[in-house]
């Protein structure tokens, strides 16, 4: 574990450097606030500091409350290390944000101990952090399919509609439905009809670009967010997610099946919200169903036509 010892004293940060090395902490020093801060703040930064109170440049109160003042998922253990050892300093240490403090001259046993502490609460602190991300993570991705959920591409497109109010990009949006899928479902079964599901959904997620979104919006319906600079390389991007789907037939159960898809797509006027641009996608994907399936209709009509 790597620990940052931040101590102006050149006898002191070698005494303390010696025998934390010998504890088995890989040590880095500082020999002034500032120095210290520039460590804590960057990328791969020690998670654990021992903070001398009284330094050049910057004191380790202000070096604790520079270091709290950054919002980060796994902020440092900080142990403010002091020959001031009255009650008014340690609440000021405290309230700065150090974790803990040791006053100075401190005791070897005791030291180790503390440490030991913040090794505690720092790997509690990782548990806590990695458990969020993966429910984060589960409550932004559909069970079946793997790709984002409702919610997800939901928020997607609100974040391209805040983008793209302000950079003026053109944004669009298609439902897609799979065609007669019911059919799929009573002749294979529910579960063959998932892995059609699934499949599609990995086919589509597989030719959109890399800044395009798709998401599961419910049943057998997808939403597609495209974010497109021109107007002449979204009817390509709509067009082949139709045909991925419609190229090849997908494994259901024991058999092959046929599948095409529809799709209902509008651009963003710039004022409609999220729920008013979706509206006007499934009135087109309506059209596409009354016109046959297996195509693309947009609303009011395409640009250019
Ligand atoms: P249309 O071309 O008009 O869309 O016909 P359709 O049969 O696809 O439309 P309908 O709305 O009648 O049926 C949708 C079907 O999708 C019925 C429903 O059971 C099925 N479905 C919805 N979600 C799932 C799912 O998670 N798994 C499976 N296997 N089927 C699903
Ligand atoms: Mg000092
Ligand atoms: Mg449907
Ligand atoms: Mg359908």
């Amino acid at each position: 574990m790597r620990v940052l010892i931040a101590e102006d004293d050149v006898t002191s940060r070698s005494i303390l450097q010696a025998v934390m090395g010998k504890w088995g902490y890989d040590v880095v020093t500082a020999s002034d606030g500032e120095t210290a801060l520039k460590l804590l703040q960057q990328p791969d930064a020690p998670k654990m500091a021992l903070l001398d109170w009284m330094m050049p440049a910057m004191d380790g109160i202000e070096l604790c409350r520079r270091v709290r003042a950054v919002e980060t998922a796994d902020p440092p253990y900080l142990i403010l290390l002091t020959a001031r050892g009255e009650k008014a300093d340690i609440v000021a240490g405290l309230g700065a944000g150090a974790d803990d403090y040791i006053a100075k001259p401190y005791n070897n046993a005791e030291l180790q101990a503390r440490l030991g502490v913040g090794q505690r609460v720092l790997a509690l602190q990782e548990r806590l952090r990695r458990a969020l991300a993966d429910a984060e993570q589960l409550a932004l991705t559909d069970a079946l399919t793997g790709i984002p959920n409702r919610r997800a591409i939901m928020a997607r497109l609100q974040s391209e509609m805040a983008r793209g109010g302000r950079e003026k990009a053109a944004l669009w949006v298609s439902i897609l439905d799979l065609d007669h899928f019911k059919i799929v479902n009573d002749t294979f079964g529910h579960s063959a009809g998932d892995m059609v599901l699934c499949e599609c959904a990995q086919r589509i997620a597989g030719v959109i670009r890399p800044y395009d979104a798709v998401g599961r919006f419910g049943g057998e319906e997808f939403l597609l967010v495209l974010s497109t600079p021109g107007t002449a390389l979204f009817k390509d991007a709509f067009e082949r997610v139709r045909g991925v789907v419609a190229a090849r037939p997908f494994l259901a159960g024991q058999t092959e099946v046929t599948v095409t898809v529809s799709q209902g797509v509008a651009q963003w006027n710039g004022a409609e919200t999220a729920a008013e641009l979706i509206r006007r996608a499934d009135e087109a994907l309506y059209r596409a169903k009354e016109n046959g399936r297996n195509r693309i209709e947009y609303t009011p009509q395409a640009p250019g036509e």
